[in-house]
């Protein structure tokens, strides 16, 4: 089969959800992935964000051909021998009292916002069915109708209303405005440390340690979505990191099962999260053992093979060596680690053509919002690759 045979069956079978550029891929090693066609590319999306450890680690493909053979889904109706194993080495390392496994982000986001909402009513004392919870203009936490309910994002919304009560929205990035929103029936404020959807949206300095205190001053559960900043991508464990903060509340996905499976989870200390009682809860497949023995080996490749000063550094030299690049076309470089953004003006005609032309130089990104390039490699790339790339995306930054 042709590579446009692929795209024109999928096209005749499939909801057209997605616009993806017209690559077919079927291979992928650690950085690189390959077509049908046979051709090499440099992966700088790495599945947004949820390839940090490398496509197809050698270690993760282990774990998952073992436990396979052994034992791939029991339900939480029984105990299994690898869940507990995921929770001690997710709590140990992040330093949460507690964690609940889900499966996709949304599902954890959920999760979050029910968790929320029950230690509002529980131990804030919230009067029944008044709970609010604030989020910040620009937000993505998912597709389900509860999340789409509160973005702001119109094409997200469109014909899928009606939506749940209970959220209140605040411009991203402005504390004050948080402390205005507040209100006695507040219960959770969810943020993303960065915004990645959006178009990487860095904060200003300050902004998440202000949160911090405003949350506690308040009594309002500071809840923060690092399922795309998680996990080394920024260079530290959490992006909340760099502000020494610590949220009430986090939320993980993404690359906790390193692209091998979907594995999401919510952490947070005993006094919120053992709020929960049999029944509250549950997933079929969350906590499964395949899930649980493969979110245990990303994370310990995470610790174990320097990716998050791996992340650190590297992101410092790429986007110091792309906001160097002399180009007609770029307003603004910007991110932390190695999730970065390259925001173009207007007059260049929007950031897919750039997409298009670096794909056809071997480095396959996507544009988030129409004028941002985001690069983010998985985080076991080297500066020999990066150099590579920064090449070919000097050219396609000075096309006509
Ligand atoms: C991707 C993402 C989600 C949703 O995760 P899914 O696994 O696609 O449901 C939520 N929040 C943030 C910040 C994300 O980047």
């Amino acid at each position: 089969m042709l590579p446009k045979d692929y795209i024109t069956l999928e096209q005749q079978y499939s909801a057209h959800t997605y616009h993806p550029l017209e690559v077919v891929l079927e291979k992928g090693e650690g950085v690189w992935l390959y077509d049908v066609a046979g051709h090499k590319y440099l992966d700088c999306l790495s599945a947004y964000s949820a390839i940090n450890q490398g496509h197809c680690h050698p270690r993760l493909v282990k774990v998952l051909v073992e436990q396979a053979q052994q034992l791939t889904l029991t339900s939480r109706a029984f105990y299994n021998s690898k869940l507990p194993l995921f929770y001690q080495s997710l709590c140990e390392t992040t330093g949460y009292d507690m964690a609940i496994a889900m499966n996709s982000g949304a599902e954890a986001v959920e999760t979050a916002l029910k968790t929320a909402r029950k230690w509002g009513y529980q131990t804030k004392k919230v009067e029944p069915n008044k709970a609010e919870i604030i989020v910040c203009q620009g937000n993505f936490h998912g597709r389900t109708i509860a999340i789409i309910g509160f973005s702001s994002e119109p094409q997200y919304q469109a014909d899928f209303g009606p939506f749940a009560p209970g959220f209140v929205t605040v411009p991203y990035g402005d504390a004050k405005a948080l402390e205005t929103a507040i209100t006695p029936n507040t219960v959770g404020f969810l943020v993303e440390p960065i915004q990645g959807e959006c178009g990487v949206v860095v904060p200003p300095p300050g902004y998440l340690k202000k949160v911090q205190q405003i949350c506690q001053k308040h009594q309002v559960l500071f809840m923060a979505d690092e399922i795309q900043t998680g996990l080394g991508r920024t260079g530290q464990l959490f992006a909340c990191d760099d502000e020494g903060v610590r949220p009430d509340i986090m939320i993980l996905g993404k690359a906790l099962a390193g692209g091998f499976y979907p594995v999401s989870a919510v952490l947070a200390d005993k006094a919120i999260m053992g709020l929960f009682r049999p029944g509250d809860h549950g997933s079929t497949f969350g906590g499964n053992p395949l899930g649980a023995a493969i979110a245990t080996e990303a994370l310990a490749i995470i610790r174990e093979e320097g990716l998050i000063e791996n992340a650190h550094q590297l992101g410092t030299y790429f986007q110091e060596r792309l906001a160097e690049i002399p180009s007609p076309y770029v307003k603004e470089v910007r991110g932390r680690g190695l999730l970065i953004g390259v925001e173009l003006k207007p007059e260049a005609g929007g950031a897919r053509r750039f997409c298009e032309a670096l794909r056809g130089r071997g480095i396959l990104c996507k544009e988030t919002h129409q004028h941002v390039i985001r690069f983010a490699p998985p985080l076991v790339v080297t500066k020999e690759v990066i150099d590579w790339a920064l090449e070919r995306i000097t050219d396609v930054l000075n096309m006509k």
